[in-house]
């Protein structure tokens, strides 16, 4: 495939009231603030170096090849927003899966248009990992695609997608999905797909969200992470149950062998992402002895930085420690 040459269909984001209540309590509005932060920031962000040969290339994200019949997105939004959010294509014999409904239906056709090019046929299987607009709002490409795809998600995440979505004017765009979904249990349990001479893992999780998914592909081992992981930008924890992020990501991030694909983020080893660990660990140090000593969250984020031993996190907004510590002393206060 040559770069660049994978073409999309016309499918404009609906801004509506809706969308727009949707987008500021979700990960979208968190990192649209990087178009707010200035181009040399946003250039930075998401300058995350490439590790696998590149099979198509766009403004706003490019496709590596990452094992035989496993294909990572990695989102560069630096002049389009038609992908936010990391996401992958995985081909079996009988199947293809797609992760992550992306962001704009303009992304969305892109990815569809590069796994019907890459793998001979479309999307069969579609996973959504959790319910934040970056993730959930290009899934309408998939609803009026000839055959779409049996989307995998939870019950939880249609209905925080759902909540998001009230007082506002019009149905999301592609929500007719769920009806026929495949819908999978609450966390901690998991669900094998077999999609022909090749087994994906999809792992109910929590923690970035109350309801998580990451995709585990066998041999050799490729883990989509979500949201739960971030490289190189300070995680967002709008939504976040800090214990338990960090608990999950103490347990995925272990494997030498495997390679993981962040929700946010340039591919990483197990090894690479050690300092996110170290900095999950870090704020949960931070905001835990603030609460014990009653110092409310908004004041302890107000006069905390990050120690330079973390290395360097790009933040798009000075407010996400405040929303880091907030979360924790919410969990705490429970
Ligand atoms: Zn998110």
């Amino acid at each position: 495939m040559r770069k660049g040459k994978i073409q999309t269909s016309t499918d404009s984001p609906l801004y509506s009231r809706r969308s727009f209540l949707h987008q500021a309590s979700s990960c979208s509005a968190y990192l649209l603030a990087a178009f707010a932060a200035g181009p040399t920031l946003l250039r930075r962000a998401f300058a995350a170096s490439q590790k696998y040969d590149v099979v198509a290339s766009e403004p706003f994200g490019r496709l590596e090849q990452v094992a035989d019949g496993v294909w990572a997105l990695i989102s560069t939004p630096q002049s389009g927003r038609e992908t936010l959010s990391n996401g992958g294509i995985v081909a079996g014999r009988d199947g293809v899966m797609v992760i992550e409904a992306q962001y704009m239906g303009e992304g969305a056709d892109w990815l569809i248009a590069a796994a019907e090019e890459l793998t001979g046929r479309p999307p069969t299987h579609l996973v959504l990992t959790h319910y934040h607009a970056d993730h959930s709002w290009g899934m309408s490409a998939y609803a009026r695609h000839k055959e779409p795809p049996v989307l995998y998600t939870t019950h939880q995440t249609r209905d925080l997608l759902t909540a998001s979505l009230e007082g506002g004017e019009r149905e999301m765009p592609g929500a007719e999905m769920f009806a026929s979904a495949t819908m999978i249990s609450a966390a901690g349990s998991q669900e094998r797909v077999d999609l022909g001479g090749r087994a994906v893992h999809i792992d109910s999780r929590a923690g970035h969200t109350p309801s998580d998914l990451s995709i585990e592909v066998d041999d050799p081992r490729v883990v989509f992470c979500g949201d739960l992981v971030w490289n190189g930008m300070f995680p967002n924890y709008m939504d976040a149950i800090p214990s338990r992020l960090t608990r999950q990501c103490r347990a995925m991030l272990g494997d030498p062998s495997a390679l993981y694909v962040p929700g946010h983020g340039g591919l990483a080893t197990a090894e690479e992402m050690q300092p996110y660990l170290a900095l999950l660990e870090e704020i949960g140090r931070a905001a835990r002895d603030a609460f014990e000593k009653g110092t409310p969250a908004s004041e302890a984020a107000a006069e905390y930085s990050l120690p330079s031993s973390l290395g360097e996190w790009t933040m798009f907004s000075p407010s996400y420690y405040q929303v880091a510590f907030e979360a924790w002393e919410r969990e705490l206060s429970q």
